[in-house]
């Protein structure tokens, strides 16, 4: 079941603004990683200190992971595992090569017993390649 922005928000210390829920809900609705210039693109009226710093606070937070992929960062929200300054997304990234987008693929993780007694911040798995609707479109 999904959490409502505000139990989403509660559960992670994060306060709520205006700005936050919109950025926060938008990114809810698609399948892939933003930029902060997508952000900033959909939400153009804003302001990008603003924007910055909501992204900023939501990695934090933990409701964010961070992915660098070819070009730049994106970011996507987190599973309800991550908590403050200790990410746990152990997941594939694929970054696509023809359309540019960047997803998380829950289902391919990194098995714990890989990273041993490690404490482990953050992960970063990136693999590229081209993605299934750009094979199908081919
Ligand atoms: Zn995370
Ligand atoms: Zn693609
Ligand atoms: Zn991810």
């Amino acid at each position: 079941m999904k959490k409502t922005t505000e139990e989403a928000f509660n559960s992670k210390n994060i306060r709520l603004t205006t700005m936050r829920i919109l950025i926060y809900e938008y990114m809810q609705t698609l399948s892939e990683a933003l930029s902060l210039a997508d952000i900033e693109k959909y939400f153009h009226k804003a302001d990008k200190v603003t924007i910055y710093r909501t992204l900023q606070t939501f990695l934090e937070k933990g409701l964010v992971h961070k992915i660098m992929d070819e070009n730049q960062a994106r970011y996507r929200l987190c599973a309800d595992s991550c908590e403050q300054e200790e990410h746990n997304d152990r997941h594939l990234h694929f970054y696509c090569r023809k359309c540019g987008q960047t997803t998380c693929r829950e289902e391919i993780i990194l098995p714990e017993s890989l990273t041993g007694s490690l404490r482990i911040d953050e992960i970063q798995i990136l693999a590229k390649g081209i993605c299934e609707k750009c094979l199908t479109a081919s």
